[in-house]
């Protein structure tokens, strides 16, 4: 039995890299950037699965010019780069990375809050540019404290719950907004329910941990960001384009709000002059909330797992679009 043809679009940790080279025939990008799309098209026309990251953008008229693919598995938990629709009438079956980055992403969450919160990106730039002169001073790059305060999580699914988890560790008070209410969740954290309006208003931190859909894209705008107190911070560590960026720059400007913190953006890479990044009042990091040495490595293994799963003919764990076993059965090739 010739073994199915997997294409990477990146180079992953060495040693799940093997375990697929064992079952599959592998082909893989070699550069740090992603493959042009021509390379893509040309590759998807004789893969039968992919293995995509975030940054590969598989459009529905990409995903019209393959006949052979029937897998695409994801190298990520957001799917917002694929267009699941056209996967799905094509009987191409989409997976991705849930649950193994979840604690990973929650703990820079974390760091974030704390970062934007105590100025710890600041403090570090104030000793290194030479600004550090007349000793400790009482009110020298005062924060905000996070014990005590409340935080409002937008989106209470896994990251967002385990981000409230750590936030009841901080004796937090902890505000949530989702979809659908969460009687369990509720006893289990005590988080307590709001609608979105309310939750802006009422806190002092503002986390977001909504996938990107077009439900929610700019779900944090102008309006809303008007409604958060002066002195509350918003971090993101969802999907760039859920916050409106020009309104961000805009209410961090005018002093609307106190600050923000942000792991993903609306065009990234985000360039140089962004104008966020002229903002003190800004912490800013590349996308990296889910990059451990650990979890970048489960991730992988997630991929390979579903992988394996679906060319042994059973439906693979981590199935995105759900509705495509009533088009297509897996497909048993080893
Ligand atoms: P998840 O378990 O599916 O949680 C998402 C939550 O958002 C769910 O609770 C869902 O509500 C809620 N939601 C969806 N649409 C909503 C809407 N229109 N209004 C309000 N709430 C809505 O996903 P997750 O594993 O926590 O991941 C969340 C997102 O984080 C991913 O989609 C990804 O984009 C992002 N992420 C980023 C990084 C990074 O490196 N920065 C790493 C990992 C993940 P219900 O439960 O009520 O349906």
């Amino acid at each position: 039995m010739t073994r199915p043809r997997v294409y990477l679009t990146r180079k992953l940790p060495e040693k799940p890299m093997e375990h697929l080279r064992k079952i599959f025939e592998v082909e893989m990008w070699k550069e740090m950037c992603p493959p042009p799309r021509k390379v893509l098209i040309e590759k998807i026309r004789e893969a039968d699965g992919l293995i995509s990251l975030l940054t590969d953008k598989l459009d529905g008229e990409l995903l019209h010019t393959t006949s052979t693919l029937k897998i695409i598995a994801q190298y990520a938990v957001g799917v917002d780069n694929i267009d699941l629709r056209v996967a799905t009438d094509r009987g191409i079956y989409v997976t991705n990375t849930p649950n193994v980055l979840t604690e990973t992403t929650a703990d820079f969450t974390f760091a974030l809050i704390m970062s934007i919160a105590r100025r710890v990106v600041e403090a570090d730039r104030y000793i290194r540019e030479g600004k550090w002169k007349i000793g400790w001073h009482p009110t020298m790059l005062m924060g905000r404290d996070i014990h005590g305060s409340t935080l409002g999580i937008v989106g209470l699914g896994r990251i967002g719950s385990a981000v409230a988890r750590r936030a009841k560790g901080f004796n937090m008070k902890i505000l949530y907004f989702s979809k659908r209410r969460k009687p369990e969740l509720e006893k289990e954290l005590g988080v307590v329910y709001k609608d979105l309006d309310d939750l802006l208003m009422e806190s002092d931190f503002i986390t977001l941990h909504v996938p990107l859909t077009n439900e929610t894209h700019h779900l944090i705008g102008e309006r809303e960001l008007g409604l958060m107190k002066e002195t509350a911070f918003l971090i993101n560590t969802s999907r760039g384009s859920v916050v409106d960026e020009k309104a961000l720059y805009k209410a961090l400007k005018n002093g609307d709000i106190a600050g923000a913190a942000l792991d993903v953006w609306e065009h990234e890479p985000t360039p140089n002059d962004n104008p966020l990044l002229n903002l003190i009042n800004v912490v800013a990091s590349p996308h990296i909330a889910s990059s451990s040495l650990e979890t970048r490595t489960k991730m992988a293994e997630k991929v390979a797992e579903n992988l394996e799963f679906f060319f042994k003919g059973k439906t693979p764990p981590d199935l995105v679009n759900k509705e495509v076993i009533k088009i297509k059965k897996p497909s048993k090739l080893i």
